[in-house]
């Protein structure tokens, strides 16, 4: 893959760009959400009004999560290079919006995204789907197969396979899903390292 060329590129938020802190099993035992279960879809399933209690719980214990966020390996400086290079950049999260832009500003990203280019789980269908992509495509008119999605998880890369775009993961040890990534690299630090290649 020449990443060289690449000028559209989508990050996935939590443990991508920022250091990953969220305790699912956790969430799911303070929202009674079987371990199996997805979260987001298991919400969207209950009755409007428990479904929107549990959202807000949900909101406000991301919110803190997001004062405390911290920047993940080399994704600054990743971002910054991308920037010099009129990159185009966007972020596709299953966080929500506002709680996206307060992270991003507290790990020192606030000023890499046009805020429409951040989309969170009321602006598309949550990932694997791949809504967002596409949205980002549209919005940016260009074809999925120019853009590359970066995260650190199967959904991301999921994504990107059913979007047409090409996916990066990043941040994990070991590649649990070559069929799935085009790319693995140990953090966002390689990454950069392999756009002057
Ligand atoms: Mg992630």
């Amino acid at each position: 893959m020449n990443l060289a060329g690449v000028r559209y590129w989508v990050f996935d938020m939590d443990g991508t760009l920022t250091v990953a802190v969220h305790d699912f099993a956790a969430i799911r035992r303070a929202l009674e959400i079987p371990e199996s279960d997805d979260i987001l879809h298991h919400l969207a399933a209950l009755p409007a009004e428990v479904a929107a209690a549990k959202r807000a719980w949900l909101l406000e214990h991301e919110r803190e999560l997001a004062y405390a966020a911290r920047p993940a390996a080399g994704a600054r400086e990743l971002l910054h290079v991308l920037r010099e290079r009129d990159c185009r950049l966007g972020v596709l999260t299953r966080n929500a919006h506002e709680l996206a832009l307060l992270t991003l500003q507290a790990v020192g990203m606030g000023d890499c995204f046009r805020p429409e280019d951040i989309l969170g789980r009321d602006e598309a269908p949550p990932k694997p789907h791949p809504g967002g992509l596409l949205q980002l495509a549209s919005q940016w008119g260009v074809a999925p197969q120019e853009m590359v999605m970066v995260g650190d998880y199967r959904f991301d890369l999921e994504c990107a396979r059913a979007a047409g775009a090409r996916g990066v993961l990043v941040n994990v040890p070991h590649n649990e899903w070559p069929e799935l990534a085009d790319l693995h690299v140990p953090d966002c630090h390689a990454l950069r390292g392999l756009l002057s290649g």
